[in-house]
């Protein structure tokens, strides 16, 4: 059932999930507490999402597998942010797929990224496409000071990245980020880094989380403090941005936009993912409905829940051998665990997140 525009799906039908991480293992839980099967497709055996509902393990370009897998689900939506397109268009043949094709796409790019942004009237940091060496130098030097240099595609955690200056060693920098198409930007003196979740329905009616912000090590997230000890004026010019770009892109689902605070009070966007997002776990213990259940909510085409937040919360990611910790973690009164049945330890992985909440004093 349900071709685009269609009406709600009933609890009882089946989201097809492509991606088996844990963003997908946390969207099968939420779609389970609404009564709704899940089936994932992956292409690995024992995926995190594929532990906790049905999965079909096949290589993302198996044209024959992604028809059966789409064929036997209602809506398809995806976790994972370098899923082939090819992959996507391949299911769209078959079913609604949710939140936007176009919208991955861009958020694939960061050029397109960077374009979109600039094209809906939002700032971000000043940048030049660096789409070979040649191009490296006159980018720099019209950009001026110290830059950041980031493969077009593929980035993710902070991997793919070169910080350079002027006098830095460019052939260095460039074979840092593996010599492909890639973007330079100003190096943004950030006062802090913060987020923002906006959601929109099958009906086009929009929601919004709480800003918040965020603390990486490593370029890795390790802590999403809810909410961001910013300004009000600044939390809603955060959250017209993100409620900009859910429109602008059409989405059906969700998006996040993670943005840099600068010194000065600027707000710049830095990049969007059009998934649930790391920096919206603590919405699982901190808000009536989590994001993961938003974004169930919004491709099945039901109202969009509550994003009130009912607590101050503290996410704490547990990465590589930090997951160690969960016997201390699993006794500590209040804090809610999250693993996510990862079989295998790595350092850089993200292994499972803890959540610590304090009650709001009203
Ligand atoms: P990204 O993969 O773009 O999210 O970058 C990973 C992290 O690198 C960000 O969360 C920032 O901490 C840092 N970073 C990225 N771009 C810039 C920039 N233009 N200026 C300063 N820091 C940056």
């Amino acid at each position: 059932m349900a071709a685009d525009g269609g009406g709600a799906l009933p609890p009882g039908a089946t989201i097809g999930i492509l991606g088996g991480g844990q963003l997908g293992r946390m969207t099968a839980l939420a779609a389970a507490r609404l009564g709704y099967r899940c089936h994932v497709f992956c292409d690995e055996a024992d995926a995190p999402a594929a532990q906790v509902a049905a999965a079909t393990v096949a290589a993302y370009d198996d044209a024959a597998a992604l028809a059966e897998f789409a064929r036997s689900v209602d809506v398809v939506t995806f976790e994972f942010e370098n899923m082939p397109a090819a992959a996507l268009r391949a299911v769209a043949a078959h079913r609604p797929v949710r939140p936007s094709i176009r919208a991955l796409e861009i958020a694939q790019d960061r050029v397109a990224e960077k374009r979109f942004f600039a094209a809906q009237g939002i700032a971000s940091a000043p940048w030049r496409p660096v789409p070979d060496y040649p191009a490296l130098a006159p980018a720099l030097r019209a950009l001026g000071g110290a830059c950041v240099l980031k493969t077009v595609r593929m980035g993710y955690d902070g991997k793919g990245q070169a910080r350079i200056e002027p006098g830095s060693d460019l052939a260095a920098a460039w074979a840092r980020v593996g010599r492909v198409p890639s973007i330079l930007e100003g190096f943004v003196e950030f006062e802090r880094e913060i987020s923002v979740i906006a959601a929109r329905g099958l009906d086009g009616s929009v929601a919004c989380y709480d800003p918040v912000e965020n603390r990486h090590r490593d370029g890795i997230l390790d802590v999403t403090r809810a909410p961001a000890a910013i300004s009000d004026a600044l939390a809603d010019g955060a959250r017209e941005i993100a409620l900009r770009a859910v429109q602008a892109l059409d989405i059906v689902g969700l998006i996040c936009v993670e943005m840099f605070v600068a010194r000065d009070g600027a707000l710049l966007a830095n990049e969007m993912a059009p998934r649930p997002h790391n920096s919206g776990h603590w919405t699982i213990d901190a808000c009536a409905t989590s994001q993961f259940e938003q974004l169930v909510r919004a491709i099945c085409g039901l109202p969009l829940g509550d994003t009130a937040r009912f607590a101050d919360a503290e996410m704490t990611n547990l990465i590589g051998d930090e997951v160690d910790s969960w016997p201390r973690l699993v006794a500590e009164p209040g804090a809610r665990l999250h693993l996510y049945g990862k079989s295998e330890t790595r350092p850089g992985r993200k292994m499972g997140h803890v959540t610590r909440l304090k009650p709001i004093r009203g």
